[in-house]
């Protein structure tokens, strides 16, 4: 193991050794060899940077406007000026194709920034004239203190600025924690923000593990929000935790989004989006649509289009511009993916094309898998009720709209649907019966930042984006003034 790439916590606007004194392993999953460590922080390195924060606040709570927001344009402007050496962190820690990273995730991570620093100017406080009292009231949106973050693996510097960008613009002061599976762009962010011009303390980076930095995020009764991007099953537990303490709560968790293909849709478009959101990195995507219900008319001629499309698709390592498919994430990421290969074989399905790990020459350790594609015969199959989180989909016919809206909502997730079809009064009928947060109608991962973007049911609770985020991370507090007439 070399032991030259040390990710460290970010406190203070230095790099500092884990006061923990503990490290965590660093794995490339394109080979599954150690890279580095990992800082893993507890209670007292949290401790660390709330004192940092809370020094800070003052400091940041304060600047105007025009500064804020030129500090924040300068840090988006400083991540495109990093592209290269971003993209290639992000995929050596996540398995990612680089291409991917380069070209549409780090280019996000800028634009979040670049986005607040923009929206903030935009984020006007709400006055009402109480007519005929004498009194005017009006709003004040004053940031919350110290808020935390905590993003997961799967788009480590997009999701994580995706948070810090809006809190910051509000205001606040920033305890940060990436997944402790994928550290290095999020340490890398430190650098990045000291250069940029922001004040030491105002964000600051914890590195390690859920259950030690996280945790201790949580119950640090200084930290008065917490914004989390992860699992269902965390989630609970983060919920659980933090309401007894009041804290604002901001949850975007886990999905098994259906992607409905009628008869009428623009089969070429459909087809080629299909096997982009089926796949596009390694099926890692919360909005990844992994119950694909197609109409009856058509069924049998998309199946086998969309298995020739999937096995044309090259599974290599992440560093190569001819690979579609790269490496999982984690070795338990990808045995708990490879486990549903048996599951779909107990519960009767078919599996189309795939269904087993890939070897990529020269990288027999790393973490891959064949893109799979499973047809199974009823939506109350493990298929089909779990989040996979895999290169792994499912298909499956259906005859008419109303059988189709009970597949779509017969699941306990909620976070967003494709549908494909040229019928407008469908399409209407369709988004307002279907019960997710995000749906997209003849397109998929389309995003405009100033909407609200986050899941209904298990799929979390509170949305990001635009003034949406601006909400979260602010505190409104009416103030009414009587006046003499
Ligand atoms: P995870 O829940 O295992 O971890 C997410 C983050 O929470 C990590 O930083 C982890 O260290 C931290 N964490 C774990 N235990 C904690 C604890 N006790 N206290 C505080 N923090 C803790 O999720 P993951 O495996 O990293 O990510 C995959 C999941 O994220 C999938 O379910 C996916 O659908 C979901 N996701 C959702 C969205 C969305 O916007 N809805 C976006 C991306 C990913």
């Amino acid at each position: 193991m070399s032991d030259q790439l040390q990710i460290l916590n970010f406190i203070n606007g230095q790099y500092a050794e884990p006061l923990s004194n503990e490290w965590l392993d660093n794995v490339n999953p394109a080979d599954g060899q150690i890279s580095g460590k990992i800082a893993n922080s507890n209670s007292a390195d949290v401790q660390a940077a709330c004192a940092a924060a809370s020094t800070a606040f003052d400091v940041w709570s304060n600047t105007t406007l025009e500064q804020r927001s030129s500090i924040l344009m300068k840090i988006g402007n400083l991540i495109e000026v990093n592209l290269e050496a971003l993209s290639v962190a992000e995929s050596e820690d996540s398995g990612k194709p680089f291409a991917r990273a380069r070209d549409l995730e780090i280019p996000r991570a800028a634009s979040n920034f670049r986005f607040f620093a923009s929206a903030i100017s935009q984020f006007a406080s709400e006055s009402h004239e109480s007519i005929g009292l004498n009194a005017i009231n009006f709003t004040l949106r004053q940031p919350l203190g110290i808020v935390g973050c905590i993003s997961p693996w799967n788009l480590p510097l997009y999701l994580f600025t995706w948070k810090i960008a809006p809190a910051l613009a509000a205001g606040n002061c920033v305890i940060a924690k990436p997944s402790e599976l994928t550290p290095r762009t999020a340490g890398m962010l430190g650098e990045i923000c000291n250069s940029a011009g922001l004040p030491v303390g105002v964000l600051n980076i914890v590195q390690g593990t859920g259950s030690s930095a996280g945790q201790a995020m949580l119950e640090h009764p200084e930290i008065k929000a917490i914004s989390f991007t992860g699992g269902t099953a965390t989630g609970e537990h983060v919920a659980r935790v933090v309401a007894p303490q009041f804290k604002k709560l901001s949850l975007e968790l886990g999905g098994k989004n259906p992607n409905i293909i009628f008869a009428d849709c623009n089969y070429q478009r459909a087809l080629a989006t299909t096997v982009q959101s089926s796949f596009a990195n390694q099926g890692q995507i919360c909005l990844c649509g992994s119950r694909i219900f197609v109409e009856a008319p058509i069924y049998e001629q998309f199946k086998t289009d969309l298995v020739a499309r999937t096995k044309e698709l090259n599974v290599g390592h992440p560093s190569l511009p001819e690979s579609t498919i790269g490496a999982m994430v984690s070795r338990p990421h990808y045995e708990k993916v490879l486990s549903y290969m048996g599951v779909a074989i107990d519960e009767g399905a078919s599996i189309l094309c795939g269904g087993g790990p890939a070897t990529v020459p020269g990288y027999e350790g790393g973490f891959y898998i064949q893109p799979t594609v499973i047809e199974v015969r009823t939506n109350q199959c493990r298929m089909n009720q779990e989040e996979i989180f895999g290169p792994i989909v499912t298909l499956m016919p259906f005859d008419t709209e109303a059988e189709l809206i009970e597949l779509a909502n017969d699941v306990r997730y909620g976070l967003s649907a494709t549908i494909w079809t040229r019928d407008l009064d469908r399409t209407m009928r369709l988004s307002k019966k279907i019960d997710c947060g995000v749906i997209w109608v003849n397109t998929w991962l389309m995003r405009d930042l100033r909407t609200p973007f986050g899941g209904m049911k298990n799929s979390g609770v509170g949305r990001e984006g635009g003034l949406e985020a601006l909400r979260f991370f602010t505190e409104p507090k009416n103030i009414c003034v009587a006046f003499e007439a």
